[in-house]
C-alpha cells in the first residue's frame, strides 16, 4: 500500500505508527508543517528507504512561521519533495493570505531554480492562485494537489496543467469529494491518508488506508475493487519514479 500525504509525526504513538507504516507500505510520504518540524522529525525518526520525509510550511501557520522561510528554502535543496505547502483562502486564514502567497511563490521559484521538485500542495479555496503561481515557474517540477476541494472547472484547469491528485477516505466521505474524485484523470490519482487530521466516524485515518480509498473510488470509476487498487498502485509507482528522478 502507499500513502502520498500523511502527518505521521503527529499521530499519538507516532514512533509505532511510523514503524508500522514503514513495514506495511511500499511507499509513505510524510509531509511536515514547518521547517523546524521537518528538522526535528528527520532527527527523531529512523530513516527508511520507503518513507519520504519532506520539508514544508503549512499555509494555515504561514503567518506564525514566516521567519522560517529561509530555512525552508535551504532544506529544499537537499530534499526530493516539498510539502505540505500551498495556499488557503478560507475565511479563517484569508487575513494572512499575503504572507502565504509570498512563501508559496518563493518555494515554487526555489524548486524551479533547483531543476524541479515534487510538491504536495494544499489549495483550499485557492486553486486559481495556486495554478497561477505554478504557471509563473514552468520548471517547478510536479504538483500533487492533496484533498482537492475546488470547483469542477478548477479541477479541469488543474488537470490540464498536469497536476496529480492525492485522494483519501475522508475526502470520499462527502458527496462533493466523490464527485470531484469521479472526474479526476485516472492516471494521475494516488492514495493519501492526511492522518491524523483526517478522521472517518471519529477514527483516525491511518497511513495504510489505500485499500479504503480504492473501495471508495471503485464505484465512482465503474471499476472492480481490484482494478481500482491496481490503477492507484500503478499511478503511485509512476509518481515515485518521478520523485526519485529529482
Ligand atoms: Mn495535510
Amino acid at each position: 500500500m502507499m500513502d502520498f500525504h500523511c502527518h505521521l509525526d503527529l499521530y499519538p504513538g507516532a514512533r509505532e505508527v511510523y514503524r508500522e507504516a514503514a513495514q506495511r507500505n511500499e511507499f509513505t510520504w510524510l509531509v511536515t508543517t514547518s521547517p523546524r518540524a521537518f528538522a526535528a522529525t528527520s532527527r527523531a525518526l529512523e530513516a527508511y528507504p520507503a518513507v519520504l520525509i519532506t520539508p514544508g510550511l503549512h499555509p494555515e501557520i504561514a503567518h506564525e512561521r514566516a521567519s522560517e522561510l529561509d530555512l525552508l528554502l535551504e532544506q529544499i535543496a537537499g530534499a526530493k519533495g516539498v510539502g505540505e505547502v500551498g495556499l488557503d483562502g478560507s475565511p479563517r486564514f484569508k487575513p494572512h493570505y499575503d504572507v502565504q502567497r509570498r512563501i508559496f511563490r518563493a518555494v515554487i521559484a526555489r524548486c524551479a531554480e533547483l531543476g524541479g521538485r515534487t510538491l504536495s500542495i494544499h489549495s483550499r479555496r485557492a486553486v486559481r492562485d495556486v495554478l497561477a503561481d505554478l504557471e509563473r515557474y514552468p520548471n517547478f517540477g510536479t504538483a500533487v494537489l492533496h484533498w482537492f476541494s475546488g470547483s469542477s472547472a478548477e479541477l479541469k484547469a488543474a488537470a490540464a496543467r498536469g497536476c496529480w491528485f492525492s485522494v483519501g477516505p475522508a475526502m470520499c466521505a462527502s458527496a462533493s469529494g466523490r464527485a470531484l474524485a469521479a472526474a479526476m484523470p485516472r492516471d494521475r490519482v494516488v492514495p493519501e491518508s492526511d492522518g491524523p487530521f483526517a478522521k472517518i466516524e471519529g477514527k483516525l485515518v491511518m497511513p495504510w488506508s489505500a485499500r479504503q480509498t480504492a473501495e471508495a473510488l471503485s464505484p465512482l470509476w465503474g471499476l472492480s475493487r481490484n482494478a481500482t487498487i491496481d490503477t492507484i498502485t500503478r499511478n503511485g509507482r509512476k509518481l515515485v519514479r518521478l520523485i526519485e528522478k529529482t
